[in-house]
């Protein structure tokens, strides 16, 4: 059975155009340029992984003709990466029970914390969620639909953020600094999908030339840049772009 990947969003923390209509140096014309908060989705037969739970998750499920979700990663604590979570509520009156999300310590934390309604019963409305702390080699879903996954620890600005390693690929969204530890994992995938924000360098985030960089190193068959600021254009970006890394874009669908 195949597995696919999708592009729910691939925008920075803002998106683009921001909520106040800028699109910075992004061409409004192209749709390729138009981009909601990073997330993805990994499918198998009717086993439906969600990574992180954005701002736009609704529009993203609706856009993409989502109708459940099996499960979700979370990469890290940030809003544009969690603050979505109030739209998995339908999957818990859809199938009858909670579903399970899986996260490290901080993330966890921060979710219980700031949406503790969802964790423990409350006068009104019944738990939906049931938290799991994240293994280093995991899998998800059962028979022919299981997904085996390895989660990597990345650097990300203060923070640590989350790498999943699934079907020969990476998704790290978030990242500015990878340990040679880890690049030792992120040998010779066939998809490599990485955080670059921007052409210049950023305190948590990785710029095009540190991506350049990494992929001398690991030597991908095919990247995918993600987590795209307004500073980058979709069609600019691509031409400075070696033959085999591309740009991602909302809905942009793979098989893996
Ligand atoms: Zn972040």
């Amino acid at each position: 059975m195949n597995t696919f990947l999708t592009f729910l969003g691939c925008g920075s923390s803002m998106g683009v155009p921001r909520a106040d209509g800028y699109w910075g140096f992004c061409d409004k014309k192209n749709i390729k340029n138009y981009r909601t908060r990073c997330s993805v989705l990994i499918s198998k037969g009717n086993n439906n992984i969600l990574i992180d739970t954005s701002p736009d998750l609704r529009s993203q499920l609706l856009r993409n003709k989502i109708k459940n979700i099996s499960s979700v990663l979370y990469t890290h604590k940030h809003a544009d990466q969690t603050h979505g979570i109030n739209d998995l509520r339908v999957f818990f009156l859809k199938n009858k029970k909670k579903l399970n999300i899986y996260a490290d310590k901080t993330t966890l934390s921060y979710l219980k914390n700031n949406f503790s309604y969802f964790f423990n019963d409350g006068t009104e409305y019944p738990a939906i969620l049931n938290a799991n702390k994240l293994k280093s080699n995991f899998s998800l879903g059962s028979k022919k639909e299981l997904i085996k996954f390895r989660s990597i620890k990345v650097r990300h600005g203060k923070i640590n953020s989350i790498g999943y390693i699934f079907a020969n690929t990476a998704y790290i969204s978030d990242c500015n600094e990878l340990s040679n530890s880890n690049l030792n994992k992120l040998k010779n995938l066939k998809y490599f999908i990485i955080d670059c924000l921007r052409f210049n360098p950023h305190p948590s985030h990785f710029s095009l030339d540190e991506v350049l960089d990494v992929l001398k190193e690991i030597k991908p068959a095919n990247t995918i840049l993600t987590n795209l600021h307004s500073d980058l254009d979709y069609n600019i970006l691509l031409q400075k772009l070696p033959i085999n890394v591309k740009p991602a874009f909302d809905g942009l669908k793979m098989q893996l």
